[in-house]
Formats: C-alpha cells, sequence, structure tokens
C-alpha cells in the first residue's frame, strides 16, 4: 500500500514537473508576450495609465497568487485525480470511453465548474472581497490575466479541487486544463483589437477579448455577465451572455475604486481585508447592436 501510494505522488508531481513545469510554463510565457506585443500594436480599448507602470503592479500583486497555484492548487487538484485514479470513483471512471472522448467530457465538465465558480465570486460578498482586487484594475490587458489575489487561491482549492475529484479527471486533465485555462484567461484579458470577423467566428466557441472586456466594466449591469473562461457557450446556456455594447464606450474598473494613485501593491494585497465600498446598481444602458461599429461584437 505504501509503495503504491508513493508510485501515485512520485508519479503526479512528475506529471506536473514534465507537462506543467517544462512545457506548459514557455508556452504560456510565449503567449504572454505574443499577447503583450499585439495589444501594443493593434489597441482595442484606449488606456488610462503607462503599459510598463501596470506590467510592474499587475505582476508584484501576482507573485503570492502564482506561488500558492503553482505549490499549492496544481499539487492539491494533480494529487486528488491521482487519487481518485487509485480508486476508481469519479465520474469519468463510471462510464466506458475512450481515452480522448473522456478526456474533452472532462474538460467541458471542469470549464463549467469555473464558471459557476467565477459566477459565484461575483454573487457571494466574501469571495469578491479577493476577487475585486482583479476588478479594480483600471485598465484591461494581458498584465490584468495575473492580477489575482492570493487569497482567491485559497478558496479555489477548495472548489477546484471538490470538482476534479468529482468529475474524475486524470492528474494529466487536470495539468493540461489547466495550461489552457491560464492560456485563454492571458487570451480573453488582452486589449488586443482581433479582425472583427475572426473575433465573432472565435467567439461563437471560446471568450475574446470584446466579449470579456464588457465583464469589466464600471457597469454593474455588464460586470453581471461573460462569466465563462474557456468555452463562451455557458454564459449562452445561462443567458448570461452580453455582446451588444461598443468597446469604445466601455469604461474598465470598478466605479468605487477609481483613484488610481491609491492602488499600490500594498493596497491591493490589503484590499480585501478592508471595508469594501459599494457598487452602485446602474441603469441599463441602450444596446448598441444597431451601430455600424465593428467593436461591438453582437453585429
Ligand atoms: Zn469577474
Amino acid at each position: 500500500m505504501v509503495i503504491v501510494t508513493l508510485f501515485v505522488q512520485t508519479r503526479f508531481m512528475k506529471i506536473i514537473r514534465r507537462i506543467f513545469d517544462l512545457r506548459g510554463t514557455p508556452i504560456l510565457a510565449a503567449v504572454f508576450v505574443v499577447l503583450f506585443i499585439a495589444e501594443g500594436k493593434r489597441q482595442l480599448r484606449k488606456r488610462k495609465q503607462p503599459r510598463i507602470k501596470r506590467a510592474i503592479i499587475n505582476s508584484l500583486v501576482s507573485i503570492p497568487g502564482f506561488s500558492l497555484m503553482r505549490l499549492l492548487v496544481l499539487p492539491v487538484m494533480v494529487k486528488l485525480a491521482a487519487k481518485n485514479q487509485q480508486l476508481q470513483w469519479g465520474l469519468g471512471y463510471q462510464y466506458k470511453s475512450n481515452t480522448i472522448i473522456k478526456g474533452a467530457v472532462t474538460f467541458l465538465l471542469l470549464d463549467y465548474t469555473n464558471y459557476v465558480w467565477h459566477v459565484l465570486n461575483h454573487k457571494l460578498p466574501f469571495l469578491w472581497r479577493f476577487h475585486l482586487v482583479h476588478h479594480c484594475d483600471p485598465d484591461l490587458d494581458v498584465t490584468t490575466a495575473l492580477r489575482f489575489h492570493f487569497g482567491e487561491m485559497i478558496g479555489s482549492v477548495f472548489y477546484r479541487g471538490a470538482f476534479v475529484f468529482l468529475s474524475g479527471a486524470t492528474p494529466l486533465n487536470v495539468v493540461l486544463y489547466e495550461i489552457l485555462f491560464e492560456a485563454a484567461t492571458q487570451f480573453h484579458h488582452s486589449n488586443w483589437k482581433l479582425p472583427y470577423k475572426v473575433e465573432k467566428a472565435l467567439n461563437k466557441i471560446i471568450v475574446t477579448p470584446r466579449m470579456h472586456g464588457i465583464h469589466h466594466s464600471i457597469n454593474r449591469q455588464e460586470t453581471d455577465s461573460n462569466y465563462s473562461v474557456v468555452f463562451s457557450f455557458w454564459d449562452r446556456l445561462h443567458n448570461t451572455v452580453r455582446l451588444n455594447i461598443n468597446q469604445d464606450k466601455i469604461v474598465t474598473g470598478v466605479a468605487s475604486y477609481n483613484n488610481f494613485d491609491e492602488m499600490t501593491v500594498t493596497y491591493l494585497l490589503k484590499l480585501p481585508f478592508t471595508k469594501i465600498r459599494h457598487q452602485e446598481i446602474n441603469k441599463e444602458r441602450p444596446a448598441d447592436a444597431s451601430l455600424a461599429d465593428k467593436n461591438c461584437l453582437a453585429l
């Protein structure tokens, strides 16, 4: 029994090292660089802050969160998946099919649970304290994809771990989904103005920058939409999709946190533990779908 446990532990650590550290991390770093260059050349929304200042603040805020993701969230999820493999217990072990189909089903399930997790981060005041750090970014670009408070990571260990276990994801499924999840997060936060037709086609399947830009609007009605992470159809399924907003009219951030000068790294790390300012529910603005404007996805 001890030998089996040791074998599983060694194997799961090896998968993280071999797939995530040696392959996934360089790919994610390259995706980040490509998006950073692309959004510099073809900007989607006007910026309020210099890019370098934003990159420094968001990178520093991300250090505790990213360390926790790599040293806690990912190993816990992979270990739970390995345990499940040993017990043959989760959903993936309850039906017969080939590895590819099972992998695809698991990807969809994990992505759906992340849609729900994102909704909960907005609806539950305790979780919003932490998610607010990500949303109060005055601009939205690929560096915003780094800006997650470490408290949000701690909360996600329990939630994401539980669904990895229930879904019966294999350790490889977990690591591959994590790489895709992080690449998708970088992509949809980027300020890259993709050719309109390309983005419209992509958006039928995945979350794109114009779609996620609406989620980062200071207008509460718009923030309460577009929660999907990788696949965009979860929002369509739950009627939380909103595409008819022109990107030129979006003001990104959180209305009650609009003093950029106060948002230092220390301030942002302490923010969840302070009194949270009320977020007003604004009036819904009229849809811009009638405008012949390429910055509005609903056209
Ligand atoms: Zn959000």
